[in-house]
C-alpha cells in the first residue's frame, strides 16, 4: 500500500517552497500526499509582499478531517503563522498522535521575512517542539530555538542539537548548508540523545536557493512513512535535496532566487 503523508504548512503559489514543494517532494518519492494549509503567503521568487494566517479553528478542523479518515504514516509541519495555530495544531496532534512528525521549525524567508510571530516562538518551543520525532533546523532557527547565536562549526552544531534534544525533540537534525557556507561539504548532524552522527553530502554550490528546508523535511516525512529509521530517512532526504538543487537549472521559475526541482527525476524518466 502507498502511505500517505500529511504536511501542515504554509502556501507558497509562486510553487517554490511551502506546501507546493511539499506535495512535490511527496509525489517524487511515490507517497500520497495530504495538505493543511496554516498560512496563505503572496509571494515569488523575489519577495514575500503578504502573509495571510488562517484561522486556527480552520487549521484545526483541515487537520482533523484527514486525521479522522486518513491513515496517516508521517506528518511534515512547516511555516506556522502565529501562536494560535502553534497551539491548535499542538492540540490536535496531541489529541489523534500521528506517528512521525517532522518539524521544519520555519521563522523566516531567505529573503528576510518573518515566517512566525516573535510571541509564536516559545509557544512553539512549550507545545509542538516536544512532538517532534525529527526537528529540522538550519543553523539560525537553531540558534534562535535556543536564543544564543547560530551555531558556526560542526562543533557548535553538535552542542545546539544537544542542547534542542533536551527540549523535547526525539531527533535533531541542524542542517549544515549555513554552518559552514564555504565548505566543500555540507554536513547536516543528527542526535538522537545519544548517539551524535554527521551526515556529510557534497556541497552543490548554490547561492540563492529557494524551498531547501521544506523538501528537506518532507523528504525525512516521505521516506518514514515508508518504514524507514530516522538516520537513513534523513541520509536520504539529504541526497534528495542535494539532487534537487543541482537540477533547479531545469526550471525557469521566476526572476529571483531559484526554486530547487523535486521532480527532475520523475520527469527525466517519463521523458526517456
Ligand atoms: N514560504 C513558505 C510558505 C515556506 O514554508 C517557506 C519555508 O519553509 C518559505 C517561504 C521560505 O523558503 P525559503 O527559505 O526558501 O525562502
Amino acid at each position: 500500500m502507498i502511505p500517505n503523508v500529511l504536511t501542515i504548512a504554509g502556501s507558497d503559489p509562486s510553487g517554490g517552497a511551502g506546501v507546493q514543494a511539499d506535495l512535490k517532494t511527496f509525489a517524487a518519492l511515490r507517497v500520497n500526499g495530504c495538505a493543511a494549509v496554516t498560512t496563505l503567503t503572496a509571494q515569488n521568487t523575489r519577495i514575500v509582499s503578504g502573509v495571510y494566517p488562517v484561522a486556527p479553528d480552520v487549521v484545526e478542523a483541515q487537520i482533523e478531517a484527514v486525521l479522522a479518515d486518513v491513515d496517516i504514516a508521517a506528518v511534515k509541519i512547516g511555516m506556522l503563522g502565529t501562536a494560535a495555530i502553534v497551539s491548535s495544531i499542538a492540540m490536535v496532534l496531541r489529541r489523534f498522535q500521528p506517528p512521525n512528525i517532522v518539524i521544519d521549525p520555519v521563522l523566516r524567508s531567505s529573503t528576510g521575512t518573518g515566517l512566525l510571530k516573535d510571541d509564536a516562538l516559545e509557544v512553539f518551543r512549550r507545545e509542538l517542539l516536544p512532538l517532534a520525532t525529527v526537528l529540522t533546523p538550519n543553523a539560525d532557527e537553531a540558534g534562535a530555538l535556543i536564543g544564543a547565536k547560530a551555531p558556526r562549526s560542526v562543533a557548535e552544531a553538535r552542542t545546539v542539537a544537544r542542547t534542542l534534544h533536551g527540549m523535547g525533540a526525539q531527533n535533531v537534525l541542524v542542517t549544515g548548508g549555513h554552518v559552514t557556507p564555504n565548505a566543500p561539504k555540507c554536513v547536516d548532524v543528527l542526535d538522537d540523545g545519544s548517539t551524535v552522527q554527521e551526515l556529510q553530502v557534497q556541497r552543490v554550490m548554490a547561492a540563492d536557493t529557494h524551498g531547501t528546508g521544506c523538501v528537506l523535511s518532507s523528504a525525512i516525512a516521505a521516506h518514514l512513512a515508508m518504514g524507514a529509521a530516522v538516520p537513513d530517512a534523513c541520509r536520504a532526504a539529504q541526497q534528495f535535496v542535494a539532487a534537487a538543487i543541482a537540477a533547479r537549472g531545469e526550471l525557469s521559475a521566476g526572476h529571483g532566487r531559484k526554486p530547487v526541482h523535486p521532480l527532475h527525476e520523475l520527469w527525466r524518466n517519463r521523458q526517456e
